[in-house]
Order: structure tokens, then C-alpha cells, then sequence
């Protein structure tokens, strides 16, 4: 039997815990929160959408960053395994649109009471309020953890003196990232890792609404689009500071581009209106795709196809038809079948037509410039809404640094790392979460 210590009491902390436990460990969980669970309380909007219950290549094909990582864990632990362990451990589960997985009461903390009971029947020990402050790997093998009790109001550069140091046999590192840092994930997990000699990529917010840089969209602040479609581009001028300053030198082609720059494009979806910019969920799979080359410097644009099932030619049949019988009606009113009230302004200011004009004045051109607004409805990313609105962390612990079995780091033995710490993030849908079971019932397993 060995002493386990696992630093991180969400998704990833409590399987690996359990699943230690379960395997004759004496296992001792850590979490500075007061509560364990903190951030699967607010997943699925209260409701937890644990895991999703698809094929394994589905699984495989919704994961945005290193999905070969998960070739072994997600086989070893899937979402089928998931389901099964919350039923044995008392939570009614049930399947919604799109294979989503929910507890049947609708409630998220049904989800963390079962892995409490789970972890409590192995014989975890809990320590709630308890902050890891330093790992240290011994010579002669195992690790001293420094340990700050929250409850003691020690602060500064003295709180470490007043910590405990407790020893353990292996660690299983379990804090998460830096998204909704109220939880408890400030990414103290990074510099553990960095601590062991482990290279971490550099992070940036995931799944998380959209700035752009245009303001003529006033009118249209908390309405939501369904099936619209999306295409991300980066732009032309996408280079970075640096790059540019080679091209100007001379030193580098404009040219060298990605084909097109296309980065995106989605089937019908929602999409929402914000007073900073763009929401919903196709905006949270597009900054998936380029969150980090927003850190970078680089510029994308959202192309919005409020039609997607005319072509230009179809849609300008349409509108051709709907003007037929309005000859004397100001165009913003003939334009009713077509748009909602709220997208006919917009519209009608990007094709640079006066909302007034009778639709007897409206010229070929103004005809098809209209078509092209409703088909290109473009707004230019200016940046993310940040961490406190990500869903997720993309980057983190590389993975090339662990070992994708038992994720136990390559260059330090008994040393392990399981969930949204870990360079692993997908799209919205239960993806995240099963990453975070998978990754943590390996190390559980492993250790
Ligand atoms: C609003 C929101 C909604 C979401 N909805 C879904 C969803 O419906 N489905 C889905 O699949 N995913 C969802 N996610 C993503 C999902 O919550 C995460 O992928 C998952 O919680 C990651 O689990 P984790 O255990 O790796 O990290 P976390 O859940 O962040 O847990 C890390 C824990 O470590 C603790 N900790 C950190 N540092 C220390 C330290 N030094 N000492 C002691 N303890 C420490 C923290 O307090 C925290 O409790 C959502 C995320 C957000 C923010």
C-alpha cells in the first residue's frame, strides 16, 4: 500500500482519488475550496452535462487539442464507464439531444455526491481548505508536499513557514487550469509542473464569447440566431507583429499564407448577440479554434450566413419576390418576411442602403449588395471575453511530457497529472468532463 496524494478536489481529483483508494491505496485528497466539486456545480448550467455518450471516434473527433492523447485513457475509461459509475453509485442518468448526459434530477451536485459516497466507501481522507503550496520530489524517491491550512489566516510571505509538510509516495496533480478562477482553478497545477522540470504550453481562455471590433450592431444586443451558419478566416493581414516585420524587411512572403486562411466552417447553428460582441455556441467552437492565435497577435474574421439554405442567386430570387407586391413600401418594411425586425437595420446599414428608400428606387446593385450582407454578415475578432468567461483552458502540462497510460510525468516517477491541467481540451458537449474522468481513473489506476 502507498501513500497517495492527490492536490485538486473537481472532476479529475475525485475519480483519480476513488479509483486509487479502490485499488488499496491510502489516499489522502487535498482542495483548498471549502466544498469539494466547486466547478462541476456550475457545468451544464447547473445541470452538469457529464459526459457524452457517443462512439469512441466521435469522442476522438471532438477534442480541439491532442486527441491522440486520449487514444488509451478514453478506451480504458469511457463515457459508457462514466454512466455506468454514476448509476452503481446511486445517480439516476439520462441522454439528451446531441448524446449529451445529464443526472436525471437535472441537479449537478447529484454528480459530485456520488463520487463522495464513492470516495468515501474506499476510504479517501478529504482535506478541505487546505492549500498545496510546493511539491517536492526527494532523492531518494517520494515527495514532500507543503500544505497551508486556508482556515489559519497566516498571510504574505510567511504563510509557507506556517504550512504543514506531509509525505507521500506518489502525487497526482488535479488543480485544472485558469477558467472560472472563483473555483478554485488558478493554475497552480502549471507551476508545479514547471517546479518538476516539465514544459508547459502557454495558455489561453477556451470556449468563451467573442470581442469584435465593429459597433454597428446595437440593435441586435441579446438576440439569438438559429440555424445560421459560421465561417472563421483569418485574415489577410492575419500576421503577427513579428511576422510583419519580416515581410516589411524583405526577409519573408505575404504570400506564405494558409490556403484561403480558412479556419471554420459550421454546419446550421446559434449563434448570440452580446453588448461586447458574439456569444453562443458556435462562437464558443470558433474560439476554440483560434484562441491561441489571438495570444499570438493574429486577426480573424466571422463571416455570419444568415441564409445558408439559398445561394446568392436564390436569396436574391427571394427578395426580388418580395418586393414584387411592395413597390411603394419603404425597404425596411418590405423586408419583413425575410429578417427579424432587430437584423433589418444592420442589414440594410452594411448593404448602405437607407432604411426608408422605396423599394420602387432600390437599383440591381443595391438589390445585390443586400444579398451579400445577408450572406456576409462580417465581424472582425478583437480578442476573447477572457478567463472568467472561459468554459475551458486551452493549453497547459504538454503532453508529450506524459506518459498517455498511466500519466505519470516521463522525467519524474510517481509524479502524475489528470484533467484540465493537462494540454487536453475539447468542444462543449460532456468532453471536457470525460477528459477529465478518463485522465483521472488512469493515474488512479496507474499509481
Ligand atoms: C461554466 C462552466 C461550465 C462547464 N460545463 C461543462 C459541461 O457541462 N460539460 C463538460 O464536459 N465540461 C464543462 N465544463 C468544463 C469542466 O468543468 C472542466 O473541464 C472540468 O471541471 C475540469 O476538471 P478538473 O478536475 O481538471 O479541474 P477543476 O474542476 O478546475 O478542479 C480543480 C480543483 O483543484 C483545486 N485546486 C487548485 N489548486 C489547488 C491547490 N494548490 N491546492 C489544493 N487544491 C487546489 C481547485 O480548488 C479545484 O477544486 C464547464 C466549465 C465551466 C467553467
Amino acid at each position: 500500500m502507498s501513500n497517495v496524494i492527490v492536490i485538486g478536489g473537481g472532476a479529475a481529483g475525485m475519480m483519480a482519488a476513488y479509483t486509487a483508494a479502490s485499488n488499496g491505496h491510502n489516499v489522502r485528497l487535498i482542495e483548498k475550496n471549502e466544498k469539494l466539486g466547486k466547478k462541476i456545480y456550475i457545468t451544464g448550467k447547473g445541470r452538469c452535462n457529464f459526459t457524452n455518450a457517443c462512439d469512441f471516434d466521435t469522442f476522438i473527433n471532438n477534442i480541439v487539442s491532442n486527441p491522440r492523447f486520449m487514444y488509451s485513457s478514453g478506451r480504458a475509461f469511457t463515457s459508457q464507464d462514466m454512466v455506468d459509475f454514476l448509476e452503481n453509485a446511486g445517480c439516476r442518468t439520462k441522454i439528451e439531444r446531441g448524446n449529451r448526459a445529464f443526472p436525471a434530477s437535472d441537479h449537478a451536485s447529484d454528480v459530485t455526491k456520488a463520487l463522495e459516497r464513492k470516495m468515501k466507501e474506499s476510504g479517501v481522507r478529504v482535506d478541505l481548505n487546505t492549500e498545496v503550496k510546493k511539491i517536492t520530489s526527494l532523492p531518494a524517491g517520494g515527495f514532500t508536499v507543503l500544505v497551508r491550512d486556508m482556515n489559519r489566516r497566516e498571510s504574505g510571505k510567511h504563510a509557507a513557514a506556517h504550512g504543514a509538510e506531509l509525505h507521500a509516495d506518489a502525487v497526482i496533480v488535479c488543480t485544472g487550469g485558469l477558467s472560472y478562477p472563483s473555483t478554485g482553478s488558478t493554475g497552480d497545477g502549471y507551476r508545479f509542473a514547471k517546479d518538476a522540470g516539465l514544459d508547459v504550453r502557454a495558455c489561453s481562455p477556451s470556449l468563451c464569447p467573442l470581442t469584435v471590433a465593429e459597433t454597428d450592431y446595437e440593435e441586435l444586443q441579446g438576440v439569438s440566431l438559429k440555424n445560421i451558419t459560421l465561417t472563421v478566416r483569418e485574415c489577410p493581414d492575419c500576421m503577427t507583429a513579428d511576422e510583419t516585420a519580416l515581410v516589411n524587411e524583405g526577409k519573408k512572403s505575404s504570400r506564405n499564407r494558409k490556403k484561403n486562411g480558412l479556419i471554420m466552417e459550421s454546419e446550421p447553428g446559434e449563434l448570440l448577440f452580446t453588448h461586447f460582441g458574439l456569444s453562443g455556441p458556435l462562437i464558443l467552437s470558433a474560439s476554440a479554434l483560434i484562441t491561441g492565435g489571438l495570444t499570438e497577435g493574429r486577426h480573424y474574421e466571422l463571416i455570419i450566413d444568415l441564409k445558408p439554405g439559398l445561394t446568392g442567386e436564390m436569396l436574391d430570387e427571394r427578395i426580388l419576390r418580395d418586393f414584387e407586391g411592395a413597390q411603394n413600401q419603404q425597404v425596411v418594411n418590405a423586408l419583413g418576411k425575410l429578417l427579424i425586425s432587430a437584423l433589418r437595420p444592420v442589414i440594410l446599414k452594411r448593404a448602405g442602403i437607407a432604411p426608408e428608400t422605396k423599394v420602387r428606387d432600390i437599383t440591381k446593385e443595391q438589390r445585390l449588395k443586400l444579398v451579400g450582407a445577408v450572406k456576409h454578415l462580417i465581424f472582425h475578432v478583437t480578442g476573447t471575453r477572457g478567463y472568467n468567461e472561459a468554459v475551458i483552458t486551452q493549453g497547459g502540462v504538454r503532453v508529450s511530457e506524459i506518459d498517455p497510460k498511466t500519466m505519470e510525468a516521463r522525467n519524474c516517477p510517481g509524479l502524475y497529472f489528470a484533467g484540465e491541467v493537462l494540454d487536453v481540451d475539447a468542444y462543449t458537449g460532456g468532453f471536457n468532463l470525460q477528459i477529465a474522468w478518463s485522465t483521472g481513473h488512469a493515474a488512479g489506476t496507474a499509481v
